[in-house]
């Protein structure tokens, strides 16, 4: 049974086909007294779930909703969809210059006006005959794209960044680095300011191949350009090689379908009212279809592009600004196209339920402590770690020492580490990533600190590394699902086989060694072999434990007792019973 976390004790009753009053009974009998319309906590649905032998799966609020709408696409309908770029870099390498030249060099000719409305992200066109599109996005820096991260999208397909050659990596660099690599999206390095004297763009590869980023003419993976974003130098070499990464992605959409599309920011016009600026990601969106974001409902009144003129549809990877949303979505949130007015209605109903809720709720980001309860629901693989330090060396050090506690079921993952205080943008990486911030020696600067409360980011401070080791290790072995491991208890010799009527086979049996209880689990080997159950996977169970005609809870090492197998019969004077247990044992780290 596939339920949400804070499910009602009216809806799970529902989902188990029985009624409320029983489920209000069962938690009842677990000295926990509910009203109807109170939300369970996962470990209580767990548990009364079992108690009506369901076994429960979590899913979130959000995919509930979801799979509601899922729409699936048709493999021949999907065509190939332009790339969504977006532009990094630390501040004044170029980011704005590039996007600039860009904008005024690409637009395509004929196409009165040029770009003349902030909608969030505009499209040009490049290749030798203008044939190929690209979508930028026009708010550059890793901010606005790890903001929108945090809303849980994912509206960019390639980031460039922009290193100036005059220059070196900066922290803003790395940075864009790391939050690019979270979100796995693919690099491609604009090395910017060639024409200025002193720029030495070798001495930038070298640097990002200390870093482990060879670029390709290093022999490397990643692409790289020589750019000169102030003159437009190669800024056309620069967009072909975003281009061809754009093809090692075989971008698809299927521009058949209802629209789906992510709000890049939308806000309150005096004229126009709401106005939502979006991407459209897949699908194409018409003028009139009934609209779906967060938890507003409407429909399209009218759509515009960057060049201010009105359109009628709007397909794959394009933005547009759209008019006829009540509120002002936030940005990140989806937006979708619903079957009907009343669909979208609906769920914009149940979503903004969803909503209080979860604002209802502590955080739901990730904690220590909260790690155990993850586990439980089963969806835990992964522990993201951002650390920040005061030195090199001991940074260094420490994601050492938490990478090495990775096990088999859950990675630790350091996907950050840089020298310096707490700062905003580590809490919004790690909001988005869904990370915890060690902190060595430093401390969050007051934005990032209350940033961080906001967000529900846990920040964790040491001053000594063999604590932080400690502490993370004793986190994840709370997480660790026990593994079951089995203990034998006795062996039986079956001596003699009686058939009885209305009974069964009855063994008569002599404990050889150890003891065998009434609720021990068994299995029957006959030579060696087993030969019950078949399947080792299951247990089997006794049906009855006697001794002298009485029943017997457990009997021990030379005593002789009657037993009964429950669903086998095919019993041989000489087959032994094996009796064991489960045993559930908490795992260690080595
Ligand atoms: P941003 O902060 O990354 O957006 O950087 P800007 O695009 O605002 O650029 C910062 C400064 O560098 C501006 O004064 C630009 O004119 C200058 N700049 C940007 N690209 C180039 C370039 O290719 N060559 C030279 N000489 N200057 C550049």
């Amino acid at each position: 049974m596939q339920v949400t976390e804070f499910i009602s004790v009216s809806d799970l009753a529902s989902l188990m086909n029985i009624k409320p009053a029983d489920v209000i009974k069962a938690c009842m009998s677990l000295g926990i007294f509910v009203s109807i319309n109170q939300r369970l906590d996962a470990e209580l649905i767990e548990v009364v779930a079992s108690e009506f032998n369901y076994e429960v799966q979590f899913i979130s609020a959000e995919e509930q909703v979801e799979v509601e709408e899922e729409e699936l696409d048709d493999p021949k309908d999907l065509v190939w969809r332009q790339p969504i770029v977006t532009v990094m870099g630390h501040v004044d390498h170029g980011k704005t210059s590039l996007l600039d030249f860009i904008r005024s060099a690409n637009v395509a000719e004929g196409e009165a006006g040029g770009i003349t409305q902030h909608i969030g992200a505009y499209e040009v066109k490049v290749g030798e005959d203008n044939d190929k599109e690209i979508t930028f996005l026009d708010t550059p820096g890793h901010e606005a794209f790890t903001a929108m991260r945090a809303r849980g999208a994912k509206v960019t397909d390639i980031a460039i960044i922009v290193i100036a050659a005059d220059d070196s990596i900066m922290p803003q660099t790395r940075e864009a680095i790391s939050h690019a690599q979270a979100a796995g999206v693919p690099i491609v390095f604009a090395i910017n300011k060639i024409d200025k004297p002193g720029a030495d763009p070798e001495r930038i590869k070298n640097e990002l191949a200390q870093m482990n980023l060879l670029v390709e003419s290093w022999g490397g993976k990643y692409q790289s350009q020589d750019i000169s974003a102030k003159k437009g130098e190669n800024v056309d070499k620069l967009l072909e090689k975003v281009l061809l990464e754009a093809e090692l992605l075989e971008l698809k959409a299927n521009p058949a379908r209802r629209a789906i599309g992510t709000v890049l920011e939308a806000s309150l016009d005096k004229g126009r009212g709401y106005v939502t600026k979006m991407l459209v990601e897949n699908g194409t969106l018409h003028d009139g279809d009934p609209i779906i974001a967060g938890e507003f409902s409407g429909k399209v009144k009218a759509m515009f592009n960057e060049r201010g003129k009105k359109i009628k549809e709007a397909g794959p990877a394009t933005p547009v600004l759209v008019l006829g949303l009540p509120g002002a979505p936030q940005a990140g949130e989806k937006i979708k196209v619903a079957r009907s007015d009343s669909e979208a209605k609906e769920i914009a109903t149940k979503r903004a339920q969803i909503i209080r809720e979860q604002a209802n709720r502590a955080s739901k980001r990730i904690s220590l402590d909260e790690i155990g309860r993850r586990l439980a629901l089963g969806n835990f693989k992964e522990l993201n770690l951002i650390v920040k330090g005061d030195v090199d060396g001991s940074i260094e050090a420490l994601s050492d020492s938490l990478i090495k506690l990775s096990m088999e079921k859950i990675q630790v993952n350091v996907i950050h580490k840089a020298v310096g205080q707490i700062v905003d943008s580590d809490v919004m990486l790690a909001s988005a990533s869904d990370a915890i911030i060690i902190g060595f020696q430093v401390r969050p600067s007051i934005t990032a600190r209350k940033l961080a409360e906001k967000e529900g980011v846990e920040i964790k401070m040491y001053s000594i590394i063999y604590e932080a080791i400690e502490e993370i290790k004793a986190a994840m072995e709370g997480m660790l699902e026990p593994t079951k491991e089995e203990e034998i208890m006795g062996q039986v010799e079956i001596r003699e086989v009686y058939k009885i009527s209305k009974v069964g086979t009855v063994a008569g049996c002599f404990v050889l060694e150890g003891k065998i209880s009434r609720n021990h689990y068994i299995r029957i080997v006959r030579d060696g072999i087993v030969v019950y159950p078949g399947n080792a996977n299951q247990n089997a169970e006794l049906a009855s434990l006697k001794r002298f005609k009485e029943d017997a809870k457990e009997v021990k090492s030379g005593m002789e007792c009657g037993i009964t197998i429950k669903n086998f019969n095919d019993i041989k004077p000489g087959d032994i019973i094996e009796s064991y247990v489960i045993n559930e044992v908490k795992t260690m780290l080595k």
